[in-house]
C-alpha cells in the first residue's frame, strides 16, 4: 500500500505549494511504499519563516524546559519503537534487526543524553583587570538548516536535532529524498512531546532544490550537513555569499590497519563487522584492509570464512543481517567499482555479484565482496564507494602501514589492531584522522566527539562539543573604572 505523507511546516501538515510528489521506493523489493511531497523553495520559505516566528519564543525558554522536551521525545520515540524501525526498514533496507535494537534505541538515548549535558553549559569570566568585567555567554544561533543522508536516516538527523533545540535554535530538516519518512515522523513525534509549532519543521524535495534554497537563505543562520564530500563542496560554495557557519561532516576511505602483534581472531571479527555493516553504508566503515605480511593469509582466510556465512535477504526478517543497499543506482555504482577492481588486478575472494535469490531477486543487493593483493593506485582503494566492498593490501613496516593509511584526501577514522598499546598510541598520533580505534572499529558514543579532517569536512557532532557548534559565543564587556575618559584615549588626543 501507497501511503501519502505531507511535510511539517509551522506545526501544520500540508502538501507542496505546486502539489507535487516524489516516490519513497523499497529497496528490498522495488516497490513504491509512500509518496512525499516534492517541495521547491517556496515551501522552504514557508519553512524558514515559520522557524524564524518560533524561535525568539524557544530561545527565551528556560534550558531545564527545553531539556523536558527533549526527555518527553526519548520516552515517545520508545513508545513507537517498532513503528520507527519498520518505517526505517522499509525506506531504507537496514534490516529490521539493527532499525529495531540499534537505530531506534540510540535515537532516543541521543535526546536523554543532549537533554542532560546541556545543563551543564557555562560561560566564562576573562581575568581582564580589576576595572572591568569581561563574560562570556553561550546564545542560539537564531535558525538552523539540518541537511542529513540516507545512510542512517533516523540517526544522522537526531545527532543535529537534538543538539540544536536543546541549545534554544528552532530548525528547518531536509531529510534524505530517497529515504524521507522516518524524520517525518521524528517531526510528528517532537511536537508530541511538546516542541512548539515551528521548532522543528520538516521538508522533502530533491537537495539540488529545496536543500539549496535553504542553504542559501539570508535567515538561516548555520548549515548542519551531513552527506557526500562532492555536496559539501557544492554547500561550501553556497554558502559563501551569506558568509554562513558550517558544519560539514564527509565522506570516508577508512584504514584498517593489523600490526604483526594482533589477535588475529579478534581483527577478523572487527573486520567483517566495519566491513559489512549495514551493507557497508557507514561513513565510516572500514574499506581498505593494511595487514602485515606474517598474518596476512590466515588473515585473509579467516575473514572470506566469516563473511561468507552472513545472511543477507529479505530485511524485514529478523535473522537477516545484511539487507539491500538503499537504491538502484547506488547498487549499479558499487557494481561499477567492483568491475574496476576486477579490471585493475586486484584479487576477488569473495562476492562480486548481485545475490540471486527469491528474497533477493527485485531488490537492490550487493554480496559481501572482498578483494585481496590491493594496491592502493587502484581507483577503488581510494574512492568512497558506500556498499560491502573491502579491499585487503600486504604489509612490511609499520612506517609502511601509517603511510598506507594516511594515503586517502579523507581523513574520517582508522583502526589499529595490535597487543601493544604504547605503540599503538603512538601510530594513532600519526594518523590523519576525526578518530582513531586501537582494537576496534566503528564505534561511537553520546559523549565521544564525531568529526573528520581533510576531505571528510569539518565540525564535530555529538558530546559537548556539539553544543559548541549551536550556539554563539558572545563577549560582554563592562566597563567598571567609573573614569569617563580612559587612558587610551589619549591616542586620539
Ligand atoms: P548526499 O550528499 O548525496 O546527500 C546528503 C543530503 O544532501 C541529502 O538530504 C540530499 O538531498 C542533500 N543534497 C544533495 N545535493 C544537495 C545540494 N546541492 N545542496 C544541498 N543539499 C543537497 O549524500 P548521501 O548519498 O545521502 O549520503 C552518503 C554520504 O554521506 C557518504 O559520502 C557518507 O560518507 C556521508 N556520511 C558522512 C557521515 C559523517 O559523519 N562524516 C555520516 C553519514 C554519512
Amino acid at each position: 500500500m501507497v501511503q501519502e505523507f505531507k511535510v511539517l511546516i509551522g506545526g501544520e501538515w500540508v502538501d507542496s505549494a505546486t502539489g507535487r510528489t516524489m516516490q519513497v521506493i523499497n529497496p528490498a523489493n522495488g516497490d513504491v511504499v509512500g509518496k512525499v511531497p516534492k517541495c521547491s523553495s517556496a515551501d522552504l520559505d514557508r519553512a524558514v519563516e515559520a522557524a524564524k516566528k518560533a524561535a525568539p519564543g524557544w530561545a527565551s525558554k528556560t534550558m531545564a524546559e527545553r531539556s523536558k522536551v527533549l526527555l518527553k521525545l526519548s520516552q515517545v520515540i520508545m513508545a513507537h519503537h517498532e513503528e520507527l524501525a519498520k518505517l526505517e526498514t522499509m525506506e531504507h533496507g537496514s534490516p529490521i534487526r539493527k532499525t529495531m535494537n540499534f537505530d531506534v534505541p540510540l535515537c532516543a538515548e541521543q535526546f536523554e543524553y543532549f537533554a542532560g549535558v546541556a545543563r551543564s553549559m557555562t560561560g566564562e569570566t576573562l581575568p581582564v583587570g580589576p576595572w572591568c568585567s569581561s563574560i562570556t555567554v553561550k546564545e542560539p544561533l537564531g535558525v538552523v538548516g539540518l541537511i542529513t543522508p540516507w545512510n542512517f536516516p533516523a540517526l544522522m538527523v537526531v545527532w543535529k536535532l537534538g543538539a540544536a533545540m536543546v541549545t534554544g535554535n528552532t530548525c528547518v530538516v531536509k531529510p534524505p529524498s530517497i529515504a524521507p519518512l522516518t524524520t517525518l515522523k521524528l517531526g510528528e513525534l517532537a511536537m508530541e512531546a511538546g516542541a512548539p509549532p515551528g521548532v522543528v519543521n520538516v521538508i522533502t524535495g530533491p537537495g539540488e532544490d529545496v536543500g539549496e534554497a535553504l542553504v542559501q537563505h539570508p535567515d538561516v543562520a548555520k548549515i548542519g550537513f551531513t552527506g557526500d564530500t562532492a555536496t559539501g563542496k557544492r554547500i561550501m560554495n553556497l554558502a559563501s555569499n551569506s558568509v554562513k557557519s558550517l558544519g560539514l561532516e564527509l565522506g570516508g576511505k577508512n584504514a584498517f590497519v593489523v600490526m604483526p602483534d594482533a589477535d588475529v581472531d579478534a581483527a577478523v571479527e572487527g573486520a567483517v563487522w566495519s566491513a559489512f555493516f549495514n551493507s557497508g553504508q557507514v561513513c565510516a566503515a572500514a574499506s581498505r584492509f593494511y595487514v602485515h605480511e606474517s598474518l596476512y593469509e590466515e588473515f585473509v582466510d579467516k575473514m572470506v570464512a566469516m563473511a561468507k556465512t552472513l545472511r543477507y535477504g529479505d530485511p524485514m526478517k529478523m535473522e537477516t543481517v545484511i539487507g539491500p543497499v538503499a537504491y538502484a543506482a547506488h547498487r549499479d555504482k558499487i557494481e561499477w567499482y567492483i568491475d574496476g577492481a576486477k579490471k585493475a588486478g586486484a584479487k576477488l575472494l569473495l562476492g562480486g555479484e548481485r545475490p540471486d535469490t527469491e528474497e533477493t531477486r527485485n531488490g537492490f543487493f550487493v554480496a559481501p565482496t572482498i578483494f585481496g593483493n590491493c594496491a592502493n593506485t587502484m581507483e577503488f582503494m581510494q574512492e568512497e564507494i558506500f556498499g560491502p566492498v573491502a579491499g585487503i593490501a600486504p604489509f612490511k613496516t609499520q612506517e609502511e602501514a601509517v603511510a598506507l593509511a594516511n594515503d586517502t584526501r579523507y581523513g574520517l577514522s582508522a583502526s589499529i589492531w595490535t597487543r601493544d598499546l604504547r605503540n599503538g598510541m603512538a601510530m594513532a598520533g600519526q594518523i590523519k584522522a576525526g578518530t582513531v580505534w586501537l582494537n576496534e572499529h566503528l564505534i561511537v558514543f553520546c559523549e565521544t566527539p564525531w568529526g573528520g579532517c581533510k576531505q571528510s569536512g569539518w565540525g564535530k557532532d555529538l558530546s559537548t562539543m556539539v553544543l559548541e557548534e549551536y550556539t554563539m559565543t558572545k563577549h560582554i564587556y563592562i566597563d567598571l573604572t567609573g573614569q569617563p575618559v580612559k587612558p587610551w584615549y589619549g591616542l586620539l588626543k
